[in-house]
């Protein structure tokens, strides 16, 4: 027990020091093999789900006003092999949420896009601009 402690201890701090570059170590140490194989697979799928978006500025999704819960069907739909809904944001993210990891990939680009995209702007509270 003592060892687990320890090793969560420090993929407390590894997350700390590596979060801001995205979900590589975020895995948690004391996690069997198996989880973490299953772990790792979630992860390259939202990563590569995150990097879609941003490169392509949510092609997918028409010009308009959207609120995110269309923003999440028409990326599911269009991205279903990289939407994972069994693995939860509560289970990567420090102090994440209930729902599916996937979605949070998905608010991540948005936030992304708002800085650096003339195409994607914030609207009014869960809603978003594409133009
Ligand atoms: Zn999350």
């Amino acid at each position: 027990m003592y060892l687990l402690g320890t090793l969560g201890e420090m993929s407390c701090e590894v997350r700390q020091l590596y979060g801001p570059f995205g979900y590589r170590l975020s895995v948690r140490w004391s996690d069997k093999p198996n989880d973490l194989k299953v772990k790792k697979m979630a992860l390259e799928e939202i990563s590569r789900l995150y990097d879609e978006l941003v490169d392509t500025e949510f092609h997918v999704m028409p010009a308009g006003q959207f609120h995110i819960e269309d923003i999440y069907t028409k990326v599911k739909s269009n991205f279903s092999s990289l939407c994972d809904d069994s693995y939860l944001c509560i289970d990567n993210c420090g102090r994440g949420h209930n729902h599916p990891e996937w979605k949070h990939a998905v608010r991540r680009a948005l936030d992304r896009l708002k800085r650096i995209s003339p195409r994607v702007s914030k609207g009014e509270r869960n809603y978003w601009t594409f133009k």
